[in-house]
């Protein structure tokens, strides 16, 4: 495939995949239409990058399915102004989606090589408002916090109290939670001293690993 045929799948993905199933926040829908996916994914997968799916990355972890990213980052209305917070990079590709909408994105993932490789296909992206962390984001990036918006993209029991109090007055956070096998996503609001939940869609993600999520014997 050659660059005029992966514009053509990024067109056809945004009809097929995210338009068709409600996707209709202008701003997520030009930058789901934008950003390289296929530079995203292992080189053996590139002709799959617009896939209807989630895809392996190595290390047991998926880059998820795009109308996953596309349905998490609508529902995370990032604005132009905002620091955001991703727990668990993957591939970097969603990182590359909302830097693409926000000022500044930190990311954090438990796998060093997985953040290495991440942060050099966001370089190689012109992402240059991302950071990529190595470690446990359960916990979150205290350094760097307040945050505007947090997205988790691997599966909690419950939302990490660290994340909460790393969110910013009038923040969002978006998280799965639910069992190990099936989640629900949650959107949190932070209001005037208090924080308010709503249910959304069901999903599937990999685990949350660490002293806020899951534990490896769970
Ligand atoms: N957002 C990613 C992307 O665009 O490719 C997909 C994320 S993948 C579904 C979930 C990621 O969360 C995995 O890479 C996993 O290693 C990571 N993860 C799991 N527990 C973590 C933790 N406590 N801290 C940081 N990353 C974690």
């Amino acid at each position: 495939m050659n660059e005029t045929d992966y514009t053509e799948a990024r067109r056809k993905m945004v009809d097929s995949q995210l338009r068709a199933r409600g996707i209709h926040d202008p701003g997520v829908l030009r930058v789901m239409e934008d950003v390289p996916r296929h530079l995203f994914v292992p080189p053996d997968l590139v002709n799959q990058a617009y896939d209807d799916r989630p895809l392996d990355i190595g290390a047991g972890q998926t880059i998820s399915q795009p109308y996953m990213v596309a349905l998490m980052t609508e529902l995370l209305a990032v604005e132009p102004h905002h620091r955001v917070l991703e727990v668990g990079t993957g591939s970097g590709y969603q990182a590359a989606v909302l830097a693409c909408l926000a000022r500044e994105v930190i990311t954090i993932e438990r796998f060093e090589r997985l953040a290495r490789e991440a942060a050099g296909r966001l370089r190689d992206a012109g992402c240059d408002n991302v950071r990529v962390l190595v470690g446990d984001g359960s916990a979150g990036a205290p350094d760097h916090a307040p945050f505007d918006r947090i997205i988790v993209t691997a599966a909690s029991p419950s939302i990490p109290p660290s994340l909460k109090k790393q969110l910013a007055p009038a923040g969002r956070l978006v998280c799965p939670v639910g069992s190990r096998q099936a989640q629900r996503l949650i959107v949190m609001d932070r209001g005037d001293g208090v924080f308010e939940e709503s249910e959304g869609v069901g999903c599937v993600f990999v685990p949350l690993l660490g002293k806020e999520g899951w534990s490896k014997d769970d």
